[in-house]
């Protein structure tokens, strides 16, 4: 193996020519070594211009993490990485560090900050190592922190007692992705009950807003880009999982009953045949009562059944006959 593809220290030396071809083959590359005082290698990063590039577009929320390297010279692989319409993985940038440190996590998301400047829109989703934390706080101070609810959930089933490790995370990350106060509050009243020693865990190491959806500030990427569809044509700008997302729902409804409630504030009353409850869409603020609307910015079940019915009833005297559906994501 060594024949084939050389030592690490060879590698090493062959760095500065790699770096400078990868920079002359992918226009708008960003590339950086950092050395220590003794001259030697201490930090690499390397971010691609056509990942750079296309982030423009992309759902402003950057997961980073870190992976222990186990050469001979030690240290941690870090990356920021997006996730595509497709939840497909988007790498944005990587480097190599000397571990996870506050130090070193400064370095890397200097580095990042040239490629990707500060922004409120930007929301960066970790685990919970202090450094990268304290780290993005100070490197972008407008971004917003919140945590992998998976890696925390794994955190949690540790501190559950007597009871199946497996369900506590599970029951954690289900209450966390809930749409409505009322429904998360009972959840978490709940959680506290059956299982006190996780809940404790919870609630002494985190915050809310760094983890439950219902209490994470406003994504203002969602509203921004709903501003820039206003000017556009809807086809253009509709991403291919919404708009499959909508022709799934489209059979249903037109079929889901739907009662008017105010014809000039556009207010509709939705039965969900699925579960039989009644749910109130505002096609003008484009929210429903299930606040998946509210959240996603795109139509629910119930909202896209409101829409339908809007255009099927004829314009009555005093009815709006223009609305702004917004199914932009
Ligand atoms: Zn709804």
């Amino acid at each position: 193996m060594r024949e084939l593809r050389g030592n690490s220290e060879d590698s090493y030396k062959m760095l500065y020519s790699y770096l400078y071809m990868l920079e002359q083959v992918n226009s708008g590359t960003t590339t950086r070594v950092e050395l220590d005082e003794a001259g030697k290698f201490k930090y690499i990063f390397i971010a691609l211009g056509a990942c750079i590039e296309g982030f423009k577009v992309m759902r402003k929320v950057i997961l980073v993490d870190a992976t222990v390297l186990k050469n001979g010279y030690g240290g941690v692989l870090v990356f920021a990485k997006d996730q595509d319409h497709n939840r497909h993985h988007y790498p944005l940038a990587f480097g190599e560090l000397d571990g996870e440190n506050y130090a070193s996590w400064t370095w890397f998301f200097e580095m990042l900050k040239t490629v990707i400047p500060d922004s409120s829109e930007i929301v960066f989703m970790s685990d919970r190592n202090q450094s990268l934390i304290t780290a993005v706080a100070n490197v972008y101070p407008q971004s917003h922190n919140g945590h992998c609810i998976w890696h925390l959930a794994q955190n949690v089933r540790n501190h559950a007692c007597n009871t199946i490790k497996a369900v506590v995370a599970w029951r954690f990350m289900e209450f966390a992705r809930y749409y409505t106060v009322h429904e998360f509050e009972a959840a978490y009243a709940s959680f506290k009950v059956r299982y006190p020693s996780a809940f404790k865990y919870v609630e002494e190491n985190t915050k809310r807003e760094t983890w439950a959806r219902v209490y994470f500030p406003d994504f203002y990427w969602f509203n921004e880009h709903r501003k820039d569809a206003v000017s556009g044509s809807i086809d253009t700008k509709l991403v291919l999982p919404v708009e499959i997302h909508l022709h799934n729902l489209w059979g249903k409804a037109e079929k889901t009953p739907v009662r008017e409630l105010n014809s000039y504030d556009l207010e509709y009353e939705v039965t969900d045949t699925d579960d039989g409850k009644v749910y109130l869409v505002n096609l003008i603020v484009n929210t429903c009562s299930c606040k998946v609307y509210d959240y996603k910015k795109y139509p629910c079940l119930h909202g896209l059944a409101a829409y339908l019915y809007f255009l099927e009833v004829p314009a009555a005297h005093g009815r709006r006959r223009e609305v702004n559906i917004d199914i932009i994501s």
